[in-house]
């Protein structure tokens, strides 16, 4: 069975790797090459955007793809449309990986939003953001000039940015010690996060919600497609395996 992950996310690579052992599994990580160095996981890669659903779907049918996994980030949704498109088109089977979302829970005070720029006309004035919406959307923070923003990211934003601004590289995970540290150091009085998911960033919350620190969330865009989904990467190990073992 040749599968082809979409990946960019520590799922997509724990799954790569946990397939590695199973006997009649090849697969195939795509990555689209937004980071500068990224982590490479075992097994086959290839970097870089396809050119859109058709070309995804002509690339599916030349590598004989059986199934592809959509390991993607919540937020890169169109690469989410185009796998489920490309799929359909080209009679590949197709799964979902992705994180559970973020609740909030006591203590937390939290703002939903639908989008970074409602995110961003949001923020009061004099605030002391810690923005960790990724390098990618800064630039919706770019005429926001009446507040402070320590911006952390992989790499550095290429676009427009907000003109009172300090950019920390960094690449999580990150503990709770070192996020309330983060959040105490720079005092900082709001917190505007992607309601991602998972384990890996989460821990900003947990120090957001100790020093009653305000957050900002922009929850996922809605997914459409009727794929099956699972949130973890036994289940997407098991799906796969039952589908091997049933010949599909
Ligand atoms: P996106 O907006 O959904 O996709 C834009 C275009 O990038 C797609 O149309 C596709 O180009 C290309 N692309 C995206 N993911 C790809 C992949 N895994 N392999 C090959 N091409 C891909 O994506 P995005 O939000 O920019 O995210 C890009 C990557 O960063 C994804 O792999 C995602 O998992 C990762 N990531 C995203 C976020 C986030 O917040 N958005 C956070 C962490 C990691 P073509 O149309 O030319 O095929």
């Amino acid at each position: 069975m040749r599968v082809l992950i979409l990946g960019g996310t520590t799922e997509s690579r724990v799954l790569a790797a946990a397939l590695d052992t199973v006997q009649g599994i090849e697969t195939i990580t795509s990555l689209a090459g937004r980071v500068a160095e990224p982590i490479l996981p075992v097994g086959q890669t290839r970097i870089g955007g396809f050119g859109g659903s058709d070309a995804l779907a002509v690339w599916l049918r030349d590598n004989s793809i059986d199934v592809v996994v959509d390991a993607t980030h919540p937020f890169a949704s169109t690469i989410g449309a185009h796998a489920e498109q490309a799929t359909r088109a080209s009679s590949v089977a197709l799964l979902v990986l992705t994180r559970p979302p973020w609740t909030p829970g006591e203590g937390d005070r939290w703002t939903s939003v639908a989008s970074l720029p409602d995110a961003s006309s949001a923020i009061p004035p004099g605030s002391r953001v810690f923005l960790t919406t990724g390098r990618q959307g800064v630039h919706h923070f770019a005429s926001v000039a009446h507040s402070w923003f320590l911006v952390r990211a992989i790499d550095a934003p290429t676009g427009p940015e907000p003109p009172h601004m300090t950019l920390h590289l960094s690449r999580g995970p990150f503990d709770v010690d070192h996020e309330s540290m983060m959040l105490a150091d720079n005092r900082i009085d709001l917190l505007i996060t992607k309601n991602s998911g998972g384990d890996m960033t989460r821990a900003k919350l947990a120090a957001a919600r100790a020093a009653s620190i305000p957050v900002i969330v922009v929850d996922r865009p809605a997914r459409t497609g009727s794929a099956p989904m699972v949130f973890d990467v036994a289940a997407a190990v098991d799906w796969l395996t039952n589908r091997l073992r049933a010949g599909l």
